[in-house]
């Protein structure tokens, strides 16, 4: 399971801590001192997840999880808080802002990788390699395998990530804009051009089962996988 991890953290050492026990457990990572570099980094690229330490220079862990939590694009991202400060009512504030977990230092860096496992698994399930069963169709991550109603697909590799992102968010309606950011990453240069073409390739792909219905153009909006 390799996620992009943004670690936002002012101590050199523990972010240096951090970065080595995470990359070595296979995830890509990013740093960033404190909110406003992260803010500037998300921009960028959305990561899967964010490490986010409490006590930062200039805006708080907690004012910058209640920022993230107020905009459209970075509302669902997964935020585990890091904090040295151990109260009880310090954690609830963490959680009560939108904080999907939280770790008090000194914390092992095993604890940390299992516990960004849980969220991932939870939140972030297109990043795992945890088989998916919805609507008629079979999509196994590590063999790259998608069976539909019991027929094998050929699919090329950008149909085959945007399918494993709609079957893990069934139900949704997802922008072009959000799908161009989720499955191609924002560093790519497309349209929104760019994801008609390849849903529209990912029905032809899933016609001959008669599954291209499963994914649906809702008007003005976007697009969305049903799970039923
Ligand atoms: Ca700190």
């Amino acid at each position: 399971m390799a996620a992009q991890i943004l670690v936002v953290e002012d101590e050199p050492h523990i972010q240096e801590l951090i970065s080595v026990n995470l990359t070595r457990a296979g995830h890509a990572v990013r740093c960033a001192p404190d909110a406003e570099q992260a803010r500037e980094m998300m921009q960028r690229s959305l990561p899967d997840l964010l490490l986010l330490d409490w006590m930062l220079p200039g805006m708080t862990g907690v004012e910058f999880t209640r920022l993230l939590r107020s905009e459209t694009r970075t509302r669902d991202i997964p935020i585990i808080m890091l904090s040295a400060r151990i109260e009880e009512r310090d954690k609830i504030s963490g959680l009560e802002v939108g904080a999907d977990d939280y770790i008090t230092k000194p914390f092992s860096p095993r604890e940390l990788i299992a516990r960004i496992a849980v969220i991932l698994r939870r939140r972030v399930p297109q990043v795992t390699a945890e088989v998916v069963r919805v609507a008629g169709l079979v999509l196994d991550p590590a063999a790259k395998t998608v069976i539909a109603k019991g027929q094998p697909l050929s699919l090329g590799s950008t149909e085959f990530r945007l399918l494993h992102f709609l079957v893990t968010h069934t139900d949704r309606v997802y922008s072009r804009s959000q799908l161009l950011d989720h499955v191609w990453g924002p560093e790519f240069v497309g349209d929104d051009r760019t994801v008609d073409v390849h849903i529209s390739r990912l029905r032809n792909a899933l016609l001959p089962a008669g599954l291209d219905h499963v994914i649906r153009t809702v008007r003005g909006s976007g697009y969305s996988l049903s799970a039923a």
